[in-house]
């Protein structure tokens, strides 16, 4: 965990895709993972280190919306590729293994970028 302390609910919302992750790495990557001294792949720690520094930069602060919802993603097409995928995966998973956090993240993915005008 890195030491920015975020908002309550940032602070979720960086449990979610920490879950979330874990989740798509267990299930696609179980051999790297089995030797990593993490508890992710070397690409899947790649790809949350990323994930993490966006939220802790993110230009809307306390009034962010979900990333999937935001209207200038700042990932790289990359990044953005890998983590879209993992969240086509572990979303509909997320109900059944974490229903607290994936009900607080469909109630946050209504929330609208602030206007910036
Ligand atoms: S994609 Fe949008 S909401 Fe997500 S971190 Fe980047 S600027 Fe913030
Ligand atoms: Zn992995």
């Amino acid at each position: 965990m890195s030491d920015v302390r975020l908002p309550k609910r940032l602070a979720r919302e960086e449990l979610t895709i920490v879950e979330m992750i874990a989740m798509y790495c267990r299930d696609h990557h179980g051999e790297e993972l089995a030797r990593a001294a993490e508890g992710l792949c070397p690409g899947c720690a790649g790809l949350m280190a990323y994930a993490r520094l966006r939220l802790e930069m993110c230009r809307y602060g306390a009034d962010k919306p979900t990333c999937a919802a935001c209207p200038t993603h700042c990932y790289r097409p990359a990044m953005r590729d890998r983590v879209r995928e993992v969240m086509r995966y572990s979303g509909p998973r997320m109900i059944k293994a974490h229903p607290v956090l994936a009900v607080a993240h469909l109630v946050d993915g209504r929330r609208k970028a602030p206007d910036e005008g």
